[in-house]
């Protein structure tokens, strides 16, 4: 399937549309998840346009595995936790719910999260983690 430019992610990546950051480089953005499945769920995307990960190129991929690590090192400490799932969904038949590649950073056990893409979060909340996520990046 052709990779729909109008997706919220593409927006976001052209700044047509706002998101809670809390890091970019010339490849990625890591965003605050406006539905967490837990306190302190990011997004990390790539800047390239792919819908799922077979799709997005090898050097894009590296790109984003990067941030994602460095992301679960920043949620374990702003969060205080011990571990960090890491999920990404290919395909809406996967359950994936923005065709734009993406992966989600979910501090603690997935065993233990909320439902997926079900509640939205307050948005001043989600700023409060995200500064702590931040400082944790330095
Ligand atoms: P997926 O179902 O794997 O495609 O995940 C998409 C995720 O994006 C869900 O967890 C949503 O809560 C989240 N989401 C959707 N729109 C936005 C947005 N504008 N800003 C931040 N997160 C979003």
């Amino acid at each position: 399937m052709s990779y729909d430019n109008e997706n919220i992610f593409a927006k976001i990546i052209r700044g047509e549309f706002g998101c809670i950051k809390v890091y970019e480089d010339e490849k990625t953005i890591a965003f605050m998840d406006i539905m967490p499945q837990a306190d302190g769920h990011t997004l990390v995307i790539a800047k390239e346009s792919a819908e799922t990960l077979p799709e997005l190129s090898d050097d894009g991929a590296a790109a984003c595995i990067q941030t994602v690590k460095k992301i679960i090192n920043a949620v374990k400490i702003a969060m205080n936790v011990p571990a960090a799932t890491v999920l990404q969904l290919n395909g809406s038949e996967a359950g994936q719910t923005v065709p734009h590649i993406h992966f989600h950073v979910i501090p603690g056990s997935i065993l233990s999260a909320k439902s997926h893409a079900r509640e939205m979060a307050d948005q001043e909340v989600l700023k409060g983690f995200a500064e702590k996520i931040i400082a944790a990046l330095d």
